[in-house]
């Protein structure tokens, strides 16, 4: 049933897969997107702190940071090849018993439906609208860089020890291929240790709660120092200022950036992040159920076929089929090879049976679908939806 197509690499007029990627000459250069204007807070760190490190001009801090273009491969990229053998596409149908087992179990299901129609009601018809599901997945990388900063505890500092490496010759840990995955790594040779630029290095901020003095005015006398007349205030003891609860009377607090250590580690943060891009394709099925209801159900997996960049699907007996491989691949090359890295491909062909069943009850025609591998049951105008007017 699946074939696995074959890579003739000698007739193809490229070279292997998973090529070694360099930089290309101009060396990497980054996209960034322009700035959005409160993207940064009021204690995002002046330009001036950050070094110009080769290779990472244009990073800048906070979220958002530049999306790097791959560079271009030095070996070229294999071609997608087509399949030599075509695998046998059998369509399946289910018997009348299924189709009246998935109904009786849907009637069920409604606590007020009358299960008269399933029992008494005859099968006078079943046509098959069987469709086909076509799935195609990109598996891609993609990696951007921003400035970061932490509390300097002792970490090595290493910028200008050499020149950092380019941001697609770090490595990462791919995770399984089709599955969402993200990991940041600090980038070797850009750590350097800077005075922190919150507390301008003293480690303390002024409370926000005191304005810095420690106290406050006594909330009771409201300063007066006295109640009543001329009793003295006990919450304030006649002070009419009480301590600072917030600060414990210090009148500032340690520093939220730095966490009191003055110094702090810049450093460029490279976020390699892995995406799963799936698009799907249903088939229309002229049998009167809607479409959405499939996404609900599984089918019967007839093909699949992954590898680095896959080829449309050919030979496929629905040509609806083929055209929407042609042109959702296509689409996904243009959308993910010119921003991320395409690690790999995979498309699948799922048959999803549909059974339209019309029977009599009553005198009077009625329809309902059966769909999917888990023959879920669609009856819109289900005769007896309640069983207390039926006899
Ligand atoms: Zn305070
Ligand atoms: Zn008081
Ligand atoms: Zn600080």
């Amino acid at each position: 049933m699946d074939y696995k197509p074959i890579m003739d690499h000698g007739r193809s007029s490229y070279g292997v897969p998973n090529p070694g990627y360099l930089p290309s000459a101009e060396g990497p250069s980054a996209m960034f997107a322009p700035p959005a204007p409160d993207s940064q807070g009021p204690s995002a760190p002046p330009a001036s702190m950050f070094d110009n490190m080769p290779g990472y001009e244009g990073t800048v801090a906070g979220g958002g940071g530049g999306f790097l273009p791959p560079p271009m491969p030095t070996h070229p990229t294999p071609q997608p090849q087509p399949g030599s053998e075509q695998p046998q596409w059998n369509i399946p149908s289910i018997s009348e018993a299924t189709a009246r087992e998935a109904f009786a179990l849907w009637v069920s299901s409604k606590c007020c439906y009358s299960s008269a129609p399933v029992k008494d009601g005859v099968i006078t018809n079943m046509e098959a609208f069987n469709t086909y599901r076509y799935r195609l997945e990109t598996f891609t990388e993609s990696r951007s860089t921003e400035w970061s900063h932490e509390p300097y505890k002792g970490q090595p500092v290493d910028a200008y020890a050499q020149p950092p490496p380019g941001p697609w010759d770090i490595p990462a840990t791919a995770p399984s291929y089709f599955t969402d995955s993200q990991q940041i790594i600090k980038v070797p040779y850009t750590s350097s240790m800077k005075s922190c630029h919150v507390c301008m290095g003293m480690g303390r901020t002024p409370c926000k709660d005191c304005t810095g003095a420690g106290n406050k005015v006594c909330w009771v006398c409201n300063g007066a120092g006295f109640r009543h007349g001329n009793e003295r205030c006990n919450h304030c003891f006649g002070r009419g200022r009480e301590n600072c609860h917030f600060c414990h009377g210090q009148g500032f607090k340690q520093c939220p950036t730095c966490h009191g250590k003055q110094q702090l580690l810049v450093y460029i943060n490279l976020t390699v992040k892995w995406t799963n891009n799936s698009d799907n394709y249903v088939v229309e099925q002229c049998s009167g159920l809607d479409l959405d209801n499939l996404s609900q159900v599984s089918g019967k997996e007839v093909f699949r076929d992954s590898q680095y960049l896959v080829y449309p699907v050919m030979g496929f007996p629905d040509p609806a089929v083929v055209n929407a491989a042609q042109r959702l691949i296509s689409e996904h090359q243009g959308r993910f090879s010119q921003t991320s890295r395409i690690l790999q491909q995979r498309q699948t062909i799922e048959l999803i049976p549909v059974t339209k069943v019309t029977y009599s009850w009553k005198g009077k025609t009625h329809i309902y679908f059966v769909y999917g591998n888990e023959f879920k049951v669609n009856a819109d105008n289900y005769p007896a939806t309640c069983c207390c007017t039926v006899m």
